[in-house]
């Protein structure tokens, strides 16, 4: 990951950083920080985005690309074939059901890939900010 920070400013970001955070929320947090992005992580607000720009009233979930079977990278799992499957499906209703919610309550909502993040973390971070 390119960054301007020493290793122990570094080190020192991420300790104030909840651990239980996914990689990507952590990844994503500090990109925006660097950016000077005002930001909110996991909002307590209907549809449970995992983070907003409270300025541009955009809610924003990140997606593993697994979990929430992208287009472009989703490859069937082997085994526990319908264990996956039913799984995967439950999460995509769920976001359908979260992405209504925020829309009617008049937050504009996008979506980072995993994909995205792991290509091009600038450029997933500066489509926030448009
Ligand atoms: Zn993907």
């Amino acid at each position: 990951m390119a960054d301007n920070l020493t290793k122990e400013q570094r080190s020192k970001t991420m300790a104030k950083i909840k651990s239980k955070w996914t990689k990507q929320e952590r990844t994503v947090h500090l990109c925006l920080n660097k950016k000077k992005i005002k930001h909110k992580m996991h909002p307590k607000i209907k549809g449970s985005p995992d983070l907003i720009i409270p300025e541009k009233k955009m809610a924003v979930f990140l997606h593993g690309c697994f979990w929430h079977s992208c287009k472009r990278c989703f490859v069937e799992p082997k085994s526990n074939r319908k264990y996956w499957i039913n799984k995967i499906n439950g999460n995509k209703k769920r976001d359908s059901k979260n992405k209504k919610v925020l829309v009617k309550n008049g937050w504009e909502v996008a979506v980072i890939w995993e994909h995205q993040i792991k290509r091009n973390l600038d450029k997933a971070c500066c489509r926030l900010t448009k």
